[in-house]
């Protein structure tokens, strides 16, 4: 298995401009208090990680508890909204509207020159690498942004582009770049693509199986999301600011992850925290509120120590998998 390092220099705030970001959790926060309101709309479930029912509370927010898997110790809410709920909060919610009208278009271009080539560079190299057949195919589930697939068509690897359940439906790059927007789950696909979704199902076990169905014999699912082992997740737990539901529900850890997968019958092809951001995240949390306490050494790494060795820090957190941004590569297994 692999783990790979980058760096580009990557900037807090050209991800989530904080006035965006704001008024997206505030208007989660607002409505999850109403979405979730009813006992029938939520549900008590065991560690979604590793099923483990052994667990402590480590934090509260917004009127839902977060638990600590005693076994693999990946954080998660329970109880939890309903798969229902969630479906219902996804296609009503003004959250979920001004996630489609504000957050995913005004951040594009930044996200473009980052992540979304960064992303699609990953991809495309580990295809070409794996994968035998001569015709191959790709799909993104939950495309938000559309420019992922300019990037993923000009490696001339793939013969069919398919969007399934994209966030931002109307985009005129689908057409342009002549992406089938499937109305049904694509079968028999090279490539799948899931970014920063994990982390919202109801169950990542079901999410997981359902998208190995979508793969060929040698087909290869790609995601990201949130991990709990990140340095930003651990030294900030509860006052992490960009912790809320319902878009957090799972923030599993890398063990949790690696036995979420091997039970949903995928096999890792490569895991890696690539983050660049878990300093910067911790250093402006506790700058916007001093009464955040944090640990006096990392306190004095971030006022006492130079951007090189802030570099160096963060370095080190991608080489060990210590950073809270994961990425994954997995096959079915044979
Ligand atoms: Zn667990």
């Amino acid at each position: 298995m692999r783990h790979v390092a980058v760096s580009s220099g990557l900037q807090e705030s050209e991800i989530r401009p904080s006035t965006l970001m704001s008024e997206f959790k505030r208007l989660s926060i607002e409505e999850s208090k109403t979405y979730f309101l009813d006992p029938g709309e939520v549900e008590e479930i065991d560690c979604p990680a590793c099923g483990s029912h052994l667990n402590s509370k480590v934090f509260e927010k917004y009127g839902f508890s977060y638990l600590l898997c005693a076994d693999c110790k990946s954080i998660y809410v329970s109880p939890r909204p309903t798969d229902e709920a969630l479906a219902h909060y996804y296609s009503e919610s003004k959250a979920s509207r001004y996630r489609v009208d504000h957050l995913a278009r005004n951040t594009a271009q930044a996200r473009h020159r980052h992540q979304i080539a960064a992303n699609a560079n990953w991809m495309g190299r580990i295809v070409d690498e794996s994968t035998q057949s001569t015709s191959k195919s790709y799909t993104d589930i939950g495309t938000t942004l559309p420019q992922l697939f300019e990037e993923m068509a000009s490696f001339d690897l793939f013969d069919a582009l398919t969007t399934f359940e994209p966030v931002s439906p109307l985009d005129s790059v689908y057409s342009d770049l002549k992406v089938n927007v499937a109305e049904s789950r694509p079968s028999e696909q090279t490539a799948v693509s899931s970014f920063e979704k994990l982390e919202h199902q109801f169950s990542p076990y079901d999410y997981l199986v359902s998208v190995k169905d979508m793969l060929s014999d040698e087909g290869i699912f790609f995601f990201t999301t949130r991990t709990v082992s990140g340095f930003d997740l651990q030294v900030l737990g509860g006052n992490a600011p960009y912790i809320f539901v319902p878009e957090h529900l799972n923030l599993m850890s890398i063990d949790g992850i690696e036995k979420l997968l091997d039970r949903a019958g995928l096999e890792i092809l490569e895991l890696s925290t690539p983050g660049q951001l878990d300093l910067q995240f911790v250093h402006h949390t506790v700058e916007q509120d001093p009464n955040i306490r944090i640990p006096a050494w990392i306190s004095y790494l971030l006022t006492h120590r130079d951007a090189e060795a802030h570099e160096d820090f963060q370095a080190f957190l991608q080489k060990h998998r210590l950073s809270s941004h994961l990425r994954v590569a997995a096959k079915k297994k044979s």
